[in-house]
């Protein structure tokens, strides 16, 4: 069976991650979350107080974001420290949105991104995916959902939590940071020509899962 590299990027809480782990389970491929990376980025930050620029540049040498396997589920790792429930809050999604416009930060995650998929056999899923990291990739979805609809899951992800967040913040917290991610000088999300658009605001998980099987089973 031909390996390939599969690109899946768009907005936040779209349900990217939740496709890409479905499909590398389908097609035996490494998921990578290359989001949990620039929130792991940006959990230090937030640790060491480093707001500025040049200060979170300089920090970058000192930084190594890994992935290991927890119960058959990926957990990203700062400097060897499972963090991933620290980097699952919305004070780390704000910082991550916020360092990733920093062209060294995008560099040198970029740089790693790519070396994990010398092999091919990887699903990525982010907002650079097609068109920076693997813009040869041989399958790119470009996902997309309402505002609300990804407000409301955001929402409901986060109450799961038990976090009490109110709803107009997380559709206006949603809002800033799509403008944020679209709007950035450095690689900003954009849809690859060459990318599919699947917008899954009216499809459930299996009629999503369905249509994107089938688009992946084309290369098979
Ligand atoms: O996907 P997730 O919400 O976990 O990503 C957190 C933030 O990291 C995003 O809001 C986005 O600004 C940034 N990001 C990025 N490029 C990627 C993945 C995430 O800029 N490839």
């Amino acid at each position: 069976m031909k390996r390939i590299i599969v690109a899946i990027d768009g907005y936040s809480s779209c349900g990217k991650s939740t496709i890409a782990k479905a499909l590398a389970k389908y097609a035996g491929y490494t998921y990578v979350d290359t989001g949990a990376m620039y929130r792991a980025i940006a959990l230090y930050t937030l640790r060491h107080a480093l707001t500025e620029e040049p200060a979170i540049v300089a920090a970058l040498p000192s930084i190594q974001v890994g992935f290991i396997q927890v119960d058959g589920a990926q957990h990203v790792t700062l400097n060897g420290e499972d963090v991933e429930s620290q980097i699952r809050t919305l004070e780390a999604g704000n910082r991550a949105s916020m360092i990733s416009q920093i062209k060294e930060v995008r560099a040198f995650l970029v740089a790693q991104q790519q070396k994990m998929g010398e092999d091919k056999g990887i699903v990525m899923d982010g907002r650079d995916i097609g068109t920076v990291v693997f813009p040869k990739a041989e399958l790119k979805l470009f996902l997309t959902a309402s505002p609300e609809v990804r407000a409301q899951r955001r929402f409901d992800e986060l109450v799961a939590k038990g976090e009490h967040p109110k709803y107009e913040d997380v559709l206006a917290d949603v809002n800033d940071r799509d403008y944020r991610d679209t709007h950035r000088a450095e690689s900003p999300l954009r849809q690859a020509e060459d990318a599919i658009v699947v917008d899954n605001s009216h499809l459930t998980p299996d009629e999503q899962m369905n249509v994107i099987y089938d688009y992946f089973n084309r290369f098979q």
